[in-house]
């Protein structure tokens, strides 16, 4: 199995792109007063390679003449990440951060020759996994460089090892969420780790961006998932995690989880895995509001009985049938839907489903059924496309997420949706979910629409900065699992404190004194 290269100005595969449905197009006209049609530049036009004859020669030499690519779709499809500002930039032909070129390196010693080459010749690297950043992590500064190679890991896609009897395996970075899962069920296991970009998101990105799947509540976030890191950094191989846990100083797999290529190379990861679950069950609950399912949640949480998967849309999501992106604008319900998902052996499933089941109706739940969670699942991984349809008529959509503790979940929710609602003006709908669930507190992630101005860039990043304000001044963190990137650092910066940025400065000139590994992405 090998997953689609991705279109490049949208989301996903190309072949399954989507018109905007009719009931959704209907929502549209009815909110913000009819669809205006704005596609996207056909040119494509990239600034010349910067790098000269002779580098081009020499990073030849060490992946081989056919591995180094500096046609114009090449670059182009290396060029930023997915957020919807990286997609409007590329449907306004905008590629001035396209790389010189791309490098496939296939192995670790390669990837070690790169850095190398890189250090001796002044070009930035950036490390490209799936390129779904949402967070401008793929968009290295290109000043005080020779040029910008773009690190593509796609050639690193070996399944190294299965251990049956720890329950672990070692993957190369460059194997996406499918092509992981594929060879891991050969073996009878699975990571458990779908986030929605799974299905062209890497194994690598996953670990440098400390990514969170939708059944994290069961299966716990990819960091908590990883035993052990190989990287490759400028200063040698590094190579943390040698026991399932220890008190061996500092936890330095924690420093390389997040480092989002600025620290270093991941170019193998160990991960706990599971059996391939004999059952999956997804069932829908009704809440009279957000607040009441919030609390049914932290009970949940706190008893020790989450489910595998469990998310919360709030009255606006609920109304618009966000959690079913296929029936998105038909009539939705009142009140606030919880999505429920049991995952395992077929006693474990109906145990904990009973237990669930006791908890959540004893709190005042409404059970909706089987097919809810069904819809849920299926159209899962389907409302990025729809982000494009959107697009191409004049709406501009974009998620953001956060996380904080359940007794400040209130004036987070309220403090994100003013924000956001007073920078971006009528008409606007703003909707959240809670998508991740602990026992201290919760992850909040918002889907924001409005109406295109002749600027959506700048509109965007007015709203964004505005939310991001509101994070802080709620003491609640920058991102909860789409990562720092370029976008996040001013807010991370306060999160972190002077300190913290210190720390991480210094990691950085240790491991990377030249500065050539994704410059501008992750450190203050
Ligand atoms: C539609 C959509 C839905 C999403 N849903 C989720 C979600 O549910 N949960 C979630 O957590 N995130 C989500 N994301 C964000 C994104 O998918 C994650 O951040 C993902 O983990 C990135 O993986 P990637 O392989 O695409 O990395 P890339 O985008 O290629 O890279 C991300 C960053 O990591 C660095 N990097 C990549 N590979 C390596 C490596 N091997 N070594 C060192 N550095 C590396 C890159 O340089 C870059 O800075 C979503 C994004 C989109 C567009």
């Amino acid at each position: 199995m090998t997953s689609p290269e991705m279109h490049p100005q949208r989301w996903g595969d190309p072949a399954r792109a989507t018109a905007l449905p009719d009931a959704a197009a209907g929502l549209i006209e009815l909110a913000f007063g009819g669809l205006d049609d704005r596609p996207a530049v056909s040119s494509v036009e990239l600034p010349p390679v910067g790098l000269d004859a002779d580098q081009l020669a020499t990073v030849r030499r060490i992946v081989g003449d056919e591995h180094v690519l500096t046609g114009d779709e090449d670059r182009r499809l290396r060029t930023r990440g997915k957020s919807t500002p990286d997609l409007l930039r590329a449907r306004a032909g905008d590629l001035t951060d396209a790389p010189d070129a791309v490098v496939r390196p296939a192995t670790h010693d390669e990837v070690a020759d790169l850095l190398r080459f890189c250090q001796e010749h002044e070009v930035a690297l950036v490390p490209f996994g799936g390129g779904t950043s949402v967070t401008g992590g793929l968009v290295a500064r290109r000043e005080g460089y020779a040029g910008v190679l773009s690190l593509d890991l796609v050639r690193m896609k070996r399944l190294v090892d299965v251990d049956p009897v720890s329950m672990t395996a070692t993957l190369e970075p460059g194997l996406r969420g499918p092509e992981a899962e594929a060879l891991l069920a050969e073996h009878g296991v699975t990571i458990g780790h779908f986030p929605q970009s799974f299905e062209f998101a890497s194994i690598g990105g996953f670990a440098a961006t400390r990514s969170s799947g939708q059944s994290s509540a069961g299966y716990g976030r990819f960091d908590a998932l990883v035993v052990r890191l190989t990287v490759a950094t400028p200063q040698g191989t590094l190579q943390v995690g040698s026991a399932p846990a220890n008190a061996a100083g500092p936890d330095l797999r924690q420093l390389m989880l997040g480092s989002e290529g600025a620290f270093g190379v991941i170019t193998a990861v160990t991960v706990r895995v599971r059996r391939v679950p004999a059952e999956k069950v997804y069932e829908g609950w009704r809440w009279p509001s957000f607040l009441d399912g919030a609390a049914a949640m932290r009970t949940l949480a706190q008893a020790g009985l989450l489910p595998t998967v469990i998310r919360l849309s709030d009255e606006s999501e609920t109304a618009i049938n966000l959690a079913r992106p296929d029936e998105i604008g038909a009539e939705g319900a009142a009140g606030c839907l919880m999505i429920t998902g049991f995952e395992g052996e077929p006693e474990a499933v109906a145990a904990k489903r009973a237990a669930v089941t006791a908890v959540l109706t004893g709190l005042g739940g409404t059970p909706a059924g089987e097919e809810v969670g069904q819809a849920w699942a299926h159209g899962r991984f389907n409302a990025p496309y729809l982000r494009d349809s959107l697009l191409d008529v004049g709406v501009l959509v974009e998620t953001l997420e956060t996380a904080t503790f359940w007794s400040n979940l209130q004036a987070l929710y309220d403090g994100v949706k003013t924000a956001l609602e007073t920078t971006l003006g009528d008409p606007t709908m703003v909707l959240c979910h809670i998508s991740h669930v602990y026992e201290t507190g919760c992850s909040l992630y918002f889907t924001v629409a409005t109406k295109e101005g002749e600027q959506p860039v700048e509109q965007w990043l007015a709203a964004k900065a505005a939310a991001s304000d509101a994070m802080m001044a709620a003491g609640a963190t920058i991102t909860h699992h789409h990562a720092v990137g370029t976008d996040h650092k001013q807010w991370f910066a306060t999160e972190i404190g002077p300190v913290g940025v210190n720390i991480l400065r210094a990691v950085k000139a240790e491991l990377d004194p030249t500065g050539i590994l994704n410059p501008g992405v992750l450190i203050p």
